[in-house]
């Protein structure tokens, strides 16, 4: 059975726009150096995701594919260009939403995720979604919808069916519809896919669900570091890898 939505994540209390964007290049440079499974041993490059860090929508796949661990991007193959197309017909472009896969990796020859791999990478999805704060997510297929549903029910019940989730610090309207690779050799599927798009900018519309209360974190206790421990503090995060996370221009 797939691992569920695990209420043991950490909630963060920023809500600042930019200091949230500042907390997911964060993520997405740990993401990056990440081993917590086997597929850290075959992939090219970690696609974390990209698009707006403030999106109102976010989707979700499945994992990188060969195209996409190349280029480090999500969705830029066939069923990237399928994407773009629908998002086009809601008058939507890739720099108006964010989009992820549920598994930050590829799996070789492109085999379905398998569930201590998508434990493993729950976290990084979990952070990416308690920072970017969406209204919507999208979940495309059965492997996003599932987990972020934390339930087995398969997308053919569920698609097209917004619903309020908890997730993290937040409420979420949580849409599934079909994975795009799976309706590029099904036209009816395709034109499922269509019609559960169409409804988007109406779901968008209708803003956040209505939030939990927030609950007030108390300050930590300031720690004094012994004068040893001073002494032998790292360097503060690498600059250098800062840097890289801006070049690829990710996030906007
Ligand atoms: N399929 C996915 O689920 N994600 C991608 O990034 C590409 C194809």
């Amino acid at each position: 059975m797939l691992p569920v939505n695990a209420p043991e994540y950490h909630p963060r209390v920023v809500s600042d726009a930019a200091e949230r964007r500042e907390q997911l290049k964060q993520v997405y440079l740990e993401a990056s150096a990440c081993t917590r499974c086997v597929l850290a041993e075959t992939r090219t490059t970690v696609v974390f995701g990209a698009g707006n860090a403030d999106a109102g929508l976010m989707f979700v796949g499945e994992a990188p594919g060969a195209n996409e661990d190349k280029q480090g991007l999500p969705f830029v193959g066939q069923a990237g260009r399928l994407l773009d197309k629908l998002l086009a017909e809601i008058g939507l472009e890739r720099g108006d939403v964010f989009i992820a896969n549920v598994l930050k990796c590829r799996p070789p020859g492109n085999r379905d995720p398998r569930p201590q791999e998508i434990e493993s990478c729950r976290d990084y999805l979990h952070r990416q979604v308690d920072l970017i704060e969406p209204a919507v997510i999208c979940t495309l297929g059965n492997f996003s919808t599932k987990l972020l549903r934390g339930d087995p029910t398969g997308i053919s019940r569920l698609h097209g069916r917004p619903e309020v989730h908890a997730l993290g610090h937040r409420a979420v309207r949580i849409y599934p519809i079909y994975h795009p690779a799976a309706a590029l050799y099904t036209p009816s599927m395709l034109e499922t896919l269509r019609a559960d798009f169409a409804r988007l900018p109406e779901l968008l519309a209708l803003g956040p669900p209505p939030q939990p209360e927030a609950v007030e974190e108390l300050p930590e206790p300031e720690e004094v570091p012994e004068p040893e421990a001073l002494a032998a503090a790292p360097e503060p995060a690498a600059a250098e890898a800062e840097v890289s996370a801006d070049q690829l221009g990710l996030f906007e």
